[in-house]
């Protein structure tokens, strides 16, 4: 796998882990969120059904001012009434939609409101107590319709905040507590408005109730003592103590031992009022500040989800741009100029010339690898022109010494430098002396056939040969690829065709093996030609030797030809004009 491809591979599967591991925290702290979202709202709800409850207990002391003692054209007291009856209302209004135990609550205070709003009609109804108490005592009714509903709402802020639980109890109970201590108020009220005795009934009820409210008590303080509470809680705690918990207690249980005996009563209804509602008030502000205390507790979380879900977002966000930025970076600034190094050491491998040179961009490890091939590609270059330097010194020194590197034989300038000596001395002492031009018959296919070394190894083959046959004095030269040229001395036209023949017959005898293990042989074509007294340069007689060779090519090879017979059999076209034909073909 290219490494290019496998990279990728590696940042899929890390960004899937990446993906997966952002999914399960975004997922968790979503469900937080939403949990805390949910907590806060079932908070708020339960503030507003507690809230109801509240203002439907409310209700009860001023339904029982306009009931009691005063004069029903003594607005003061309907006033009040109005305006509780506007604070239910409002809070009936606050828990929208309307569930059905909530409706059934309303229609329970409409019966009550009708009923009292009828008997105030009637004028001063102080002697019917008992019914005004049956009557005003059907809110609570309404108040118990409505409990179920709030005790859920309870629940569900304890499933989302399991901490709040004990908040949320220690708010209901003191929810639990007013609505009792109201109550407790009114089974004492008729006893007290008609000054007599506590019925059995009543005292019952009374005693109750006082049990049911220490009972409260006690687990109320358990839970607010379970965990530190705030400033307002301790405070409203305090005036708890003091008034409700306190001197009311030591009012109620005067009263109570007054109502059990007969005895007459210290206070009368109204002034016992006085001490007994305010003195309940706290029990409600202790339940706002647990709850607002709670609300608080569920806001902060909230918030901690709302922005712990935020950093997982923005730690999302990061981590792909991170692995993209990477994933280019790693492209563009290794696997591109790797590549494109690799096609420029191949160039530079094959010895082509390099199109276009990756571009260093940045003093890092690419570029660092792309200046040590640059190093890499010079040293190349240097060692190539001192190669080239090497062998034309090679080929220059071979050009300046005597003798064929291959063949051991004289070169041509060694020989046309002897020559030129032996020809002065043969002209000047009349000596016979011919030319032979030695030319090997389809070198070439020796060459493709068996490879250039077998022909080197023919070449030194058929030099050995000619070499063999001379005598003393006798220049045998190779006058480059399979050309032979030898100068006779002391030789007639008849004897150095005799050589001449003579070399052609050990040459053709010649057996040249092959690395496979075969072998061949090869033919040659000789050119003679005798010196005259016309003739003054060697060249000439070389060249007229060498016209001689090409008429033996011509006449079918494997030939001796001597340059006196050209003119006799001449095909009419003249040998330079065959000898460019055959060059030329
Ligand atoms: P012809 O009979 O007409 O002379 O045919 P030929 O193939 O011998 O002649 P040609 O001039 O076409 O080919 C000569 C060949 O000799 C071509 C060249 O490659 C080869 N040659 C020249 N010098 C050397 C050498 O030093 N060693 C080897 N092995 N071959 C050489
Ligand atoms: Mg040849
Ligand atoms: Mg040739």
């Amino acid at each position: 796998m290219r490494l290019m491809s496998l990279f990728r591979l590696i940042n899929w599967v890390l960004a899937l882990v990446v993906a997966a591991m952002l999914w399960r925290l975004a997922g968790t702290d979503l469900a937080q969120w939403r949990q805390a979202e949910q907590g806060v709202q079932a908070l708020q709800d339960l503030q507003r059904g507690l809230g109801l409850m509240e203002m439907i207990s409310r209700e009860r002391a001023p339904s029982f001012a306009v009931l009691g003692d005063i004069a029903p054209s003594d607005t003061a007291p309907q006033l009040t009434l109005t305006r509780a009856r506007q604070r239910t209302d409002l809070a009936f209004q606050s828990l929208q939609p309307t569930p059905p135990e909530v409706q059934r609550a309303r229609q329970v205070v409409e019966a009550v409101r009708e009923s009292v709003d009828a008997m105030a009609m009637r004028g001063r109804v102080g002697d019917d107590a008992a019914k005004q108490g049956n009557d005003v005592g059907r809110l609570r009714d309404a108040v118990l319709l409505i409990t179920p509903l709030v005790d859920q709402r309870a629940a569900a802020t304890g499933t989302a905040f399991p901490a709040l639980a004990s908040d949320v109890s220690a708010a209901m109970l003191a929810a639990d507590l007013r609505e009792e201590a109201g109550v407790l108020g009114t089974w004492l009220r008729p006893a007290l408005l008609q000054q007599r005795r506590l019925t059995e009934h009543e005292l019952t009820q009374v005693l109750q109730l006082r049990g049911r409210i220490e009972a409260r008590r006690i687990l109320l303080d358990r839970h607010l003592g379970a965990h530190t509470m705030g400033p307002a809680v301790k405070e409203v705690r305090e005036r708890l103590a003091l008034g409700y918990f306190g001197r009311t207690q030591l009012e109620l249980q005067r009263v109570i031992d007054a109502g059990m005996r007969g005895t007459p009563y210290a206070t009368d209804v109204t002034q016992f009022g006085d001490i007994y509602v305010p003195d309940m008030a706290p029990l409600l502000g202790l339940r706002d500040a647990v709850l607002a205390q709670a609300l608080n507790h569920a806001r902060d979380t909230l918030q901690q989800a709302q922005t712990s879900l935020q950093l997982v977002l923005v730690a999302t966000v990061l981590a792909a741009l991170l692995l993209v930025g990477s994933m280019a970076l790693v492209h563009h600034r290794v696997m591109r100029p790797l590549a494109a190094t690799a096609v420029t050491i191949q160039a530079l491998a094959d010895g082509e010339p390099v199109a276009a040179w990756p571009a260093v961009e940045r003093d890092d490890e690419i570029g660092a690898v792309l200046g040590a091939v640059r190093a890499l590609q010079a040293s190349e270059v240097a060692r190539r022109a001192l190669e080239q330097e090497r062998a034309e010194l090679i080929e220059q020194l071979s050009e300046l010494s005597s003798t064929d590197s291959l063949t051991g034989l004289l070169n041509r300038r060694a020989f046309f430098a002897a020559g030129e000596r032996e020809l002065v001395n043969a002209h000047r002492h009349t000596i016979d002396t011919a030319a032979l031009v030695i030319d090997i018959d389809h070198f070439k296919q020796i060459n493709d056939s068996y490879g250039h070394a077998v022909g080197d190894q023919a070449l030194v083959a058929v030099a050995g040969a000619l070499q063999g046959q001379m005598r003393h004095g006798d220049l045998v030269s190779r006058h480059g690829g399979e050309e032979f040229v030898v100068l006779l001395t002391h030789c007639d036209l008849t004897q150095a065709r005799g050589i001449a023949e003579r070399l052609r017959q050990t040459v053709a005898g010649l057996n040249i093996a092959t690395p496979l293990g075969s072998a061949f042989g090869v033919t040659i074509s000789v050119g003679v030609a005798a010196l005259d007294l016309q003739l003054v340069a060697l060249d000439d007689l070389v060249a007229r030797a060498d016209q001689a060779m090409y008429r033996a090519k011509r006449n079918g090879r494997n030939q001796v030809v001597l340059a006196e017979e050209l003119h006799d059999n001449s095909p009419g076209l003249d040998e330079r004009e065959w000898r460019l034909a055959l060059v030329a073909g």
